[in-house]
């Protein structure tokens, strides 16, 4: 039977509805939390090369700002929505809470296809957006980042247009900037390695040894190469990765900085020569201990659930298991990282980067993966802590510990009279 597809938005508010019912806070609380605060839809007209007028539709969304301003990224892409804009921001409100940082969810982005744009119309329209929407933003009220196809560079265009506006340098307004004008270091290489530690946490406390284990990684981009580097680095054999045009396995594994140089040269991981060709279905159902599928959203199905072997999954991608596949794989006592957690470094990194921008004092790389780890053990405790308590899954734990401090919040600041 297929998997019952929501709208995203449904989903998201059926979430805060179920931890709100589990926790027995106030109903006022999830009358709050099932809509955004604000919601933003502006247009944005830009300058075309060839001197045309061309008006896009831009979004920004700032779900709850309850136990800070709101964050999240801004995403360029055809498809981009309100509705999904308002998901993606009860997302970040749920990973904020969870990783126990000082903001609330918030999300944006401009329908728009990159692709047809130049580099110069892409900076052009990245400052047209940020003076349309620059009443709303601040480092003190809701701070942007990178999402889907938005970069350091348009952050640069974007820091820099605002801090025009204002006349003064405001650094902490967005982040996941270059590293010379106020990035952060570890911020590139952050979710990678925040999956990695939150899976070996949880590998521990299951009494796997994470440098023995057997990993496959579904996605070789940002979040999956640097998994898989950073987990042949810790001593694991990582026997399959693959990208959009097929994966390679070797069952005795794959030496992934020879495999990183080899996708430099080659650009494509295609042709490698010490590892078979195997595809993305296969990938998903090898006998490994560890599974990070860091690609695409609805991999991991009612369709192939039952076949999964790895004892973890390890989500580096957003959604990548459908409800259904869920509780399939919990019946069969198959472990999820959920993405909240999973995919939480970078928010997590991009945090430290606003408190060093509003501080003007620099961490180096060692401090910032140091307190990357003490953020996502402490989360990760959390969440053990709602698991053992409520004895659900560790994505519905997650909404737990999240919608608990948030309500907390609320409660204390008198919005739930
Ligand atoms: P990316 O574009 O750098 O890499 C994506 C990888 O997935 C590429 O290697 C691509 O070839 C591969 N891929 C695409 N379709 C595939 C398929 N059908 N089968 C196998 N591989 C396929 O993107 P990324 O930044 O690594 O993001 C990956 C996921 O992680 C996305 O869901 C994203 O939303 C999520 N995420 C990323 C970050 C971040 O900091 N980059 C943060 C949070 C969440």
């Amino acid at each position: 039977m297929a998997d019952t597809s929501l709208n995203p938005y449904l989903r998201a508010q059926q979430a805060f509805k179920e931890a709100v019912d589990t926790l027995g806070v106030e109903p006022a609380a999830y009358e709050i939390l099932k809509q955004p605060l604000r919601s933003f839809e502006v247009a944005v007209p830009f300058v075309r090369d060839d001197g045309s007028v061309q008006v896009f539709t831009g979004y920004r969304v700032q779900h709850n700002d309850a136990l800070g301003p709101t964050k999240g990224g801004l995403r360029f892409h055809s498809d981009v929505n309100m509705d999904e804009v308002k998901a993606l921001a009860m997302w970040m409100s749920v990973k904020c809470a969870l990783l126990n940082l000082p903001y609330g969810g918030g999300k944006g982005g401009i329908a728009c296809d990159v692709d047809q744009l130049s580099e110069r119309e892409i900076e052009r329209l990245s400052r047209e957006y940020i003076r349309a929407v620059s009443l709303v933003i601040g480092p003190d009220k809701d701070i942007p980042a990178p999402d889907v196809s938005t970069n350091p560079q348009i952050m640069a265009w974007m820091v820099d247009e605002y801090s025009r506006i204002r006349g003064e340098n405001t650094f902490g307004l967005i982040t996941g900037k270059p590293l010379v004008i106020g990035g952060s270091a570890g911020r590139v290489a952050a979710t990678g390695r925040g999956l990695v530690f939150a899976t070996r946490q949880l590998a521990t406390e299951l009494g796997i040894d994470f440098s023995k284990s057997r990993i496959a990684v579904q996605g070789f981009g940002n979040v999956g190469s640097v998994a898989a580097e950073i987990s042949h680095q810790l001593g694991a054999t990582v026997v399959a990765v693959s990208d959009k045009d097929g994966g390679l396995y070797n069952p005795a594994g794959i030496n992934i900085q020879d495999l990183l140089e080899y996708k430099r040269v080659n650009r494509n991981l295609q042709g490698y020569p010490h590892a078979e060709p195997i595809d993305n279905k296969e990938l998903l159902e090898l006998p490994v201990d560890i599974l990070f599928p860091a690609a695409l959203e609805n991999q991991i199905t009612s369709d192939n659930a039952h076949n999964i072997q790895a004892r973890i999954v390890g989500e580096g991608a957003n959604g990548p298991t459908t409800p259904e596949a869920d509780r399939i794989l919990f019946d069969k006592g198959v472990m999820v990282v959920p993405d909240v957690l999973g995919n939480s470094g970078g928010v997590t990194v991009s945090y430290f980067e606003w408190v060093q921008n509003q501080t003007r004092f620099y961490w180096s790389e060692e401090e910032i993966n140091q307190r990357l780890e003490s953020y996502m053990s402490r989360a990760m405790a959390d969440m053990h802590t709602m698991h053992e308590r409520f004895g659900v899954t560790l994505r519905k734990s997650a909404y737990l510990v999240a919608t608990e401090r948030i309500a907390q919040a609320m409660r204390i600041r008198g919005w739930l009279r």
